[in-house]
């Protein structure tokens, strides 16, 4: 399927829009031709009286008894009106035309406007679709930040093509055609010679064209770059003004903004040889009619000087809808590169998808009775070793699994790869001897997976929402009753209370305007309000001071209670407490078993409890 006509698939509800459109440029057309088309003979026939013509002509067979009935016509009203009222009633008429051709173009516009702000809204929409389908675990930052420049200017490109292609493309082609066939009833001979030329203009177009597409792709993706860029710079403003790296800063985006610069130079100036191109030839061929029409007037065979002007005039509103035409291509053209790109990101595949052969299994309410990763091995993208290497281990229902070890050891991931955040490359992870991934066995849906659990995520991710939203998050129906009990809880209904707008208050983007204690806390709330069977909790008291974190530890006794949990935690009250310890490290279980085992062991964990080093 070529990318236009992708493109326009997803016009949904303003498809019809697309049909409006072009049957009222049918009658802008018909509108054109005849406003010019009316004039000129009419002239003729009241300028020069040898033309008028008394006697009612036969039947209308050809161009010549067409003519004929125009000038008994014209006759007719010169003796009823005089030629000075027949003349200014013709003007009158052909204002007429050129205010309902002007009412026509505009109601297609109308219509054009519909088409191209509903398909880019759709493509923005299925970007997003296709974005909550993608896994957050091997997503990096550089792919975010094309996905938002794909989003953003490559959707505006192709809402452009979509709005002079359509136009252009069915618009001018019209006229275009029209035009022509009055041309060839004036004189077959000249006409022909414009028929020579087009072929000629229009394989020199083409290669202009080609080049621009190539061209333009690689602009866009410079483009990309620099939005990339300056979203890097928005997210670390704090940290570029504290280590004062603005200097070095502004010097990378000037690179990359630079080299942005000279590929839509590029494309700019391909572009814009169209329009120079298309008038060259055009008024090329003006000269070379007006030069054998000429010719053929002044030696006296057969074409009468106003004639020669009535098809100059005809042709020379031809050559601004070529012009027309031209661009059009041009703009398709960019746009059609915009549309690969886009698709690029509409095709990713969906790394994490629904089984084939879904198993019909709902965790227990009160969790599964065994959560394993089966010889797990899984590898970040680009990655040159394992993050998890062959790991196994279990989790029972009721216990509390507490993973420690040192930074990037693979505990967060571990995490991951239970919530399906992505596939270990080989290995299972099972709920109840059930395989999570995609497997010949029957395997467990998403949704099953998700809902058995509440995650509180290392980064403690908040929407520039409400608190009560952020807390009830993923509830349709959301219980401000048990939202204040979670946050209670969770040490958090205080500073909610306090802030300006109370439970409404937003968190600002990212939960700016609230710490990292207080982010993480309303997390620990949003976990305790999910009431999910298994909580993973990822750091969950790390950035909560000693006597907060004293506190979220009475409740999170009290909510892990009669409930399976998985803490990654680096405090040793949180740790010890714990049935079973996994010392994690390069992606494997290093050592296991409770605190006082392995601290009889004299270990690694041993030496993490003396130097009091359980890092993230
Ligand atoms: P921990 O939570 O134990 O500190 P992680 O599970 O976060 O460790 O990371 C394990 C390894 O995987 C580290 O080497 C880290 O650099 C790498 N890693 C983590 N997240 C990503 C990611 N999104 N893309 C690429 N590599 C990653
Ligand atoms: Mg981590």
């Amino acid at each position: 399927m070529s990318p236009f006509v992708r493109v326009l698939s997803h016009a949904g509800s303003a498809k019809s829009s697309a049909l409006v459109a072009g049957l009222l440029y049918v009658g802008y057309t018909i509108m054109s031709l005849v406003g010019i088309g009316m004039i000129i003979p009419v002239m003729d026939i009241i300028l020069d009286s040898s033309q008028q013509l008394n006697a009612r002509p036969q039947v209308i067979q050809d161009v010549d008894s067409l003519h004929a009935w125009l000038a008994y016509g014209v006759t007719l009203g010169i003796k009823a009106y005089g030629p000075m009222g027949i003349l200014w009633r013709i003007c009158l008429a052909a204002m007429g035309i050129f205010v309902i051709k002007a009412v026509l173009r505009y109601g297609a516009m109308w219509q054009m406007a519909t088409l191209r702000s509903q398909i880019a809204a759709n493509l923005r929409s299925a970007i997003h679709r296709k974005v909550l389908k993608l896994s957050p675990g091997t997503m990096s930052d550089q792919r975010k930040g094309d996905i938002l420049a794909r989003a953003s200017t490559d959707v505006t490109e192709i809402e452009w093509a979509v709005l002079t292609g359509l136009e252009l493309l069915v618009r001018e082609p019209l006229i275009i055609l029209g035009s022509l066939a009055i041309l060839l009833a004036m004189s077959v001979k000249l006409t022909l010679f414009i028929l020579l030329v087009a072929p000629l203009s229009a394989w020199l177009l083409h290669v202009v064209g080609k080049k621009l597409k190539r061209k333009s792709s690689t602009a866009q993706s410079a483009l990309g770059r620099v939005l990339a860029s300056m979203e890097s710079t928005l997210s670390g403003l704090n940290l570029i003004q504290a280590y004062q790296t603005e200097t070095a800063t502004q010097q990378q985006f000037s690179q990359i903004n630079q080299s942005a610069m000279h590929a839509t130079q590029a494309v700019h100036r391909k572009r814009d040889l169209a329009s120079p191109i298309s008038e060259v030839i055009g008024v090329g061929t003006l000269l070379m009619i007006l030069l054998y029409g000429g010719s053929v007037v002044l030696t006296g065979q057969g074409m009468t000087g106003a004639a020669l002007v009535g098809f100059v005039l005809f042709f020379y509103q031809l050559i601004p809808a070529f012009k027309a035409v031209t661009m059009a291509i041009y703009n398709v053209q960019k746009g059609s590169a915009a549309a690969d790109r886009l698709f690029e990101i509409l095709d990713l595949k969906e790394t994490i998808q629904e089984p084939a052969n879904a198993l019909d299994w709902q965790s227990p309410k009160n969790g599964p009775e065994v959560i394993a990763w089966d010889n797990v091995t899984f590898t970040y993208p680009g990655a040159d070793r394992p993050a998890i290497d062959q790991l196994s281990a279990e989790i029972r229902r009721g216990e509390i699994v507490a993973l420690v070890g040192p930074s990037g050891g693979g505990k967060s991931t571990m995490m991951k790869l239970l919530v399906r955040s992505m596939d270990p490359d080989s290995g299972q992870v099972t709920m109840d001897g059930h395989p999570c991934r995609p497997s010949d066995k029957p395997s467990l849906r998403l949704a099953a997976i998700r809902s058995t659990y509440s995650l509180v995520s290392q980064d403690a991710v908040m929407f520039n929402e409400s608190a009560l939203e952020n807390i009830t998050l993923g509830d349709d129906n959301p219980d401000k009753q048990r939202a204040i009990e979670s946050a209670t809880k969770a040490q958090a209904l205080g500073f909610i209370e306090a802030m300006p707008d109370g439970w409404d208050s937003l968190l600002g983007e990212g939960g700016n305007k609230l710490s990292g204690g207080q982010r993480q806390r309303i997390a620990l709330a949003r976990a305790i309000y999910r009431d999910a069977p298994v909580f993973l909790l990822d750091e969950a008291t790390s950035a909560l001071d000693a006597e907060n974190e004293a506190l979220v530890q009475v409740a999170m006794d009290q909510a892990t209670e009669n409930k399976t949990s998985v803490v990654i935690a680096h405090r040793l009250s949180t740790i010890h407490k714990a049935d079973r310890i996994l010392l994690i490290d390069k992606g494997q279980i290093t050592e296991s078993g409770n605190h006082e085992t392995l601290m009889q062991r004299n270990g690694h964990y041993a030496m993490l409890v003396k130097t009091q080093t359980f890092a993230s």
